[in-house]
C-alpha cells in the first residue's frame, strides 16, 4: 500500500473515529470562553482549563508537550527540527441562545457533532493531531517535526500567538485548520479608522439630539435609533417607505416628549460581505437627511456622512477609495456611530485588496473627511493584506492532499475579505476544516461538524504532514 493507502485504512478504524470524537468531547466540555486575565490565565480560566486539559490530552496520546506560559501548547510529533506549524485554537465564543442541545456536552446524532467548538476550533485541532499520530503510528518516513500550536486567543485578537511569536522563529511552513476548504491563500487588508467631530451644543429646532447604531466594529449594524426634537411622529413617517424600499429596512416611529423617537432594524453580516446585510446606520443617516431639519452642526455632519456612506455603497465610492484587483474589491462597512447634543464619532471597516495604499486608500479617506469638517481620532493605520503565491511549493502540496482525499480535481486557493489566524505569519495559509456545502453554523447556536468530513480532514492533513516533513 502507498502513503496515501495507508493513512486511508487508519482512519476508516471505528477505534480510530472513536477516539477522535472522544478527545472533541472532552475539550468541548471545557468551557473556554474569554474571562478577566490573571497572572496564571492570561485570557482568564476558561482558556487556561482548556490549555490545561489540551496538553494533558497530547502527553495521554504520547506527544512531547509544553505549556508555554499560559498563552499557547505546543505538541511535537518528533524531536527533529521543525518544517511546520499546525495553528488551531481552544478559545470559543461565547454560547448564545438557541441550542437544543446542551452547548458544552458534545452529543453525535446522525454522524453529526453538535456543540461550541466542534468546529471552531476543537474538532480541527483534533483533526490535525490525531493526523500527526496517523504519521507516527503508521511510522511514516518523515526527517522534520510537525509542531501543533494550541491557541487561547483566537477570537479577540490572537494575543496568544503574538506573544508565542514575539519570543520563538516561525516555522518554514504553517496552515491553520481554522477556516475553508480547499484554502486562502489571499487576505485582504484591513483599515478600521474612527472619526468624529464636536460642537457646541444649540437649543434650535428641529433637530437631532441622539444617534446610535451598530455593536461591533467587523459586523453590519443592525439596528440604530435616533431622537428628533421638535417634530411628530406624523411628519417623520410619510418619509419612511420611500427609504425602507431603497434600503431593505424597516422603521418605527413613535411620539415622545418634545419630539420623536425613530428605530431602524436593518440585518446583520459580517463586515467582509456588507452586500449579505441591510445597514441600520446607513438606513437612518437616508431618513433624517430628508426630513426638515434646522441649520445646525448635527444636521450638516448628518447629511456630510449621508453624502460619503450613501445607501447600498459599500465599496467605498463617495469616499473615493472603490478599486479592485485580483484579490477582491475593496469593500467598506459603516459600522458604528453615537451622536449626541456635542458630537458625534463613528468607524468604519474597510477590507482593502493587494493594490490599497496609504495614498490610495488611507489619504483619500482623511482627506473626504477632512473635507467634510472630521477628523480621524485614531486607528488609522491600514493592516496590509496577507498574499502567499499560489504556486509556492506548501499551496500546491497542500492542495493535493485535499485533491487526494476528495477526489476535486484542480483545486483552486481563495482570496477572502476576511482575516485568519495566519494574517501575521509569513507564508501561512488557511486549510481546512470547513468543506464547501455544510453549514457548521460557527459562533451561532447548534455549531455542528460532520464526522465524515473531520474524519476526511485527519486524512489530508497526515497526508500533508507526512509529505512536507518528508
Ligand atoms: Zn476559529
Amino acid at each position: 500500500m502507498d502513503i496515501q493507502e495507508r493513512i486511508d485504512s487508519y482512519f476508516n478504524d471505528s477505534a480510530v473515529r472513536g477516539e477522535l470524537i472522544s478527545a472533541i468531547s472532552r475539550l468541548v466540555a471545557v468551557k473556554s470562553v474569554k474571562g478577566e486575565p490573571t497572572a496564571e490565565a492570561p485570557f482568564g480560566p476558561g482558556p487556561r482549563a482548556a490549555l490545561d486539559e489540551a496538553v494533558k490530552l497530547c502527553a495521554e496520546l504520547g506527544f512531547s508537550v509544553r505549556d508555554y506560559d499560559h498563552y499557547v501548547g505546543l505538541a511535537d510529533m518528533n524531536d527533529k527540527d521543525t518544517q511546520l506549524h499546525i495553528l488551531a485554537h481552544l478559545d470559543v465564543v461565547g454560547e448564545g441562545s438557541g441550542w437544543s442541545t446542551d452547548p458544552y456536552t458534545c452529543v453525535e446524532k446522525d454522524g453529526v457533532l453538535y456543540g461550541r467548538g466542534v468546529s471552531d476550533d476543537k474538532g480541527p485541532l483534533c483533526a490535525a493531531l490525531f493526523a500527526m499520530k496517523a504519521v507516527r503510528d503508521l511510522g511514516l518516513p518523515v526527517t522534520k517535526n510537525a509542531r501543533l500550536i494550541m491557541g487561547t486567543d483566537e477570537e479577540s485578537g490572537s494575543g496568544d500567538i503574538k506573544y508565542y511569536y514575539a519570543r520563538e522563529p516561525y516555522a518554514p511552513q504553517s496552515f491553520s485548520p481554522d477556516a475553508d476548504f480547499p484554502l486562502i491563500n489571499v487576505e485582504k487588508g484591513q483599515f478600521r479608522p474612527v472619526f468624529g467631530a464636536s460642537w457646541p451644543a444649540v437649543m434650535v429646532e428641529p433637530r437631532v439630539s441622539v444617534l446610535s447604531g451598530g455593536f461591533r466594529f467587523n459586523v453590519v449594524p443592525p439596528e440604530a435609533s435616533a431622537e428628533v426634537l421638535g417634530l411628530r411622529a406624523a411628519d417623520i413617517t410619510p418619509l419612511c417607505p420611500t427609504v425602507e424600499r431603497m434600503s431593505g429596512a424597516m422603521f418605527t416611529v413613535t411620539d415622545m416628549v418634545g419630539g420623536a423617537r425613530i428605530h431602524c432594524t436593518g440585518k446583520n453580516a459580517h463586515a467582509a460581505s456588507p452586500d449579505d446585510g441591510v445597514n441600520a446606520i446607513q438606513a437612518m443617516l437616508e431618513l433624517l437627511s430628508a426630513l426638515p431639519l434646522a441649520q445646525c452642526q448635527s444636521t450638516r455632519a448628518i447629511r456630510a456622512l449621508k453624502e460619503r456612506f450613501p445607501l447600498g455603497d459599500t465599496r467605498g465610492k463617495a469616499l473615493g477609495i472603490a478599486q479592485k484587483d485580483d484579490s477582491g474589491e475593496l469593500t467598506v462597512n459603516l459600522a458604528l456611530m453615537t451622536l449626541s447634543e456635542t458630537g458625534f464619532s463613528a468607524q468604519f471597516d474597510a477590507r482593502v485588496p493587494v493594490c490599497a495604499t496609504v495614498e490610495n486608500c488611507v489619504q483619500v479617506c482623511e482627506k473626504a473627511l477632512g473635507e467634510a469638517g472630521f477628523t480621524l481620532t485614531g486607528g488609522a493605520q491600514m493592516v496590509p493584506a496577507h498574499v502567499v503565491a499560489a504556486d509556492t511549493p506548501l499551496v500546491k502540496t497542500l492542495l493535493e492532499c485535499y485533491s487526494a482525499y476528495t477526489g476535486v480535481r484542480d483545486p483552486k486557493p481563495m482570496a477572502i475579505g476576511g482575516g485568519t489566524y495566519v494574517h501575521d505569519i509569513p507564508g501561512g495559509v488557511a486549510f481546512g476544516c470547513d468543506f464547501p456545502g455544510f453549514d457548521p453554523k460557527m459562533h451561532s447556536a447548534n455549531e455542528q461538524a460532520s464526522v465524515d468530513n473531520l474524519i476526511k480532514s485527519a486524512k489530508i492533513f497526515a497526508l500533508a504532514i507526512a509529505r512536507l516533513c518528508r
